[in-house]
């Protein structure tokens, strides 16, 4: 059979510990022998992290703006034990957090939905996609413990005007305050990525804020959308047969229990930190969910949503079996070479994109799945494979479907 061709490198980001060794077998098992496949290789590895000065993840972060899409492994976020560990040079910042700073984007994460590992809510048949802003709110607030009574007030002052000031509250004993802020720029951009990528996968996108209560905060969040989304979306989703909903928070979780999936819903911050977790354990296992991130300019970069599995890894370098499940790795190759396919017009790769999913899907379906789903599947007798066994399985049924 002839391999698949690319036009365009995908920028390939490697990483650490179990993923970096499951890393190399999909591309051994699973890519190169049926695609001609075309990468610029950034090994974000610690190691080379640590040799660079984590130049490399800049560099990897600028080769994404220039071509478009990436495709990343989990990598370590260094903590003192990795310090000593890996012997760090400085710890490092975690390499998620500059590269989507450095695009400006917002994740988006979707369990993979497959039969015998049902979500706990019976209703729920599509995925739920959560998307949430990174940037602000709790998460930058100033904070401060009120010991006795006394004003407290928001003082604004503005580089060359009057003052503005707004009372708080008059305390009459001890309390708290908090102050929290974001910004507009910022907002926007959250808002571009949810309508970019909600025209992309031809999926609704929710929204929703406690808007009735914080008449400014939250309002300016649900103004913002919606002049975005009426200026520069609004005919683009009527021709994609898509609807942007604006709700309550509190509407919101409603209907999102009684709803049957298939929809993104953009979180504020705190809102998305919670959900996602919700969603995530609802949905039956952190090795089923993938993520991408999405900068408002429409660069993309693909990756599973769990860490590098350190225990596994562990296991691995002393030589025992390991059933570490690859799929949200593999659906993090499988979206990039689809994105890839979409913009260089390469049919054929969108459609490997598509098998290549399916045979992981079909694998689990038919009873062959690692450890982690075997403990929660409701298929009766699973087979347990380990964690090559399992990949070529995957490589089994895929070769079926492509012949
Ligand atoms: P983790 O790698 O997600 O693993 C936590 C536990 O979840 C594992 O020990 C394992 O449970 C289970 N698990 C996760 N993925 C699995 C898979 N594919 N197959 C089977 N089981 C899976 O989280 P962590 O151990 O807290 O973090 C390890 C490292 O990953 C840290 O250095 C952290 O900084 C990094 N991290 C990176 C990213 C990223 O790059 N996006 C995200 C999160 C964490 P059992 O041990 O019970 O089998
Ligand atoms: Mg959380």
């Amino acid at each position: 059979m002839e391999k698949i061709k690319m036009t365009t490198p995908l920028v390939e980001m490697d990483g650490d510990e179990m993923t970096r060794i499951l890393w190399a077998m999909i591309k051994e098992e699973l890519l190169l022998p049926f695609i001609d496949l075309k990468t610029e290789y950034y090994d974000l590895g610690l190691e080379c992290r640590n040799e660079t000065n984590d130049q490399v993840t800049i560099d990897s972060a600028n080769a994404t703006k220039k071509y478009g899409v990436a495709v990343k492994c989990a990598t370590i976020t260094p903590n003192g034990a990795r310090m000593d560990e890996y012997k760090l040079k400085e710890m490092w910042k975690s390499p998620n957090g500059t590269i989507r700073a450095m695009l400006d984007g917002t994740v988006f994460r979707s369990p993979i939905v497959v039969k015998g590992i049902e979500p706990c809510v019976k209703n729920w048949k599509k995925p739920i996609t959560i998307a949430r802003h990174a940037y602000g709110d709790v998460y930058k607030a100033t904070e401060m413990k009120i010991p006795a009574a006394g004003k407290v007030e928001l003082v604004y002052t503005p580089e060359n005007g009057k003052e503005e000031r707004e009372l708080i509250h008059n305390f009459t004993g001890a309390g708290v305050v908090q102050g929290q802020h974001n910004l507009e720029d910022s907002i926007e951009s959250f808002a571009r990525s949810c309508f970019t990528y909600a025209l992309d996968v031809k999926q609704d996108l929710w929204f929703a804020t406690k808007d009735t209560i914080s008449k400014k905060y939250d309002h300016t969040f649900k103004d913002i959308f919606q002049e975005i989304f009426d200026k520069d979306y609004k005919d683009a989703f009527e021709k994609a047969g898509i609807t942007y909903f604006y709700t309550l928070i509190d509407d919101a979780v409603a209907r999102v229990m009684k709803s049957e999936g298939g929809y993104i819903w953009a979180c504020k911050n705190y809102d998305g930190d919670v959900m996602s977790d919700m969603i995530s354990s609802a949905f039956g296992s952190l090795a089923m969910m993938t993520s991408v991130l999405v900068s408002p300019q429409g660069y993309y970069e693909y990756e599973a949503a769990h860490g590098t599995v350190q225990r596994h890894y562990y296991k691995h370098l002393k030589g025992e079996e390991t059933s570490t499940n690859s799929v949200a790795t593999i659906f993090a190759w499988s979206g990039a070479l689809r994105k890839r396919g979409e913009l260089d017009k390469l049919p054929k790769l969108m459609e490997f994109a598509d098998k290549l999913e399916h045979a992981c899907i079909k694998t689990i379906e038919e009873g062959k799945m690692t450890k982690d789903l075997a403990l929660i599947t409701s298929l009766k007798n699973p087979t347990v494979l380990n964690s090559k066994g399992f990949i070529l399985e995957i490589r089994k049924t895929l070769e079926e479907s492509l012949s």
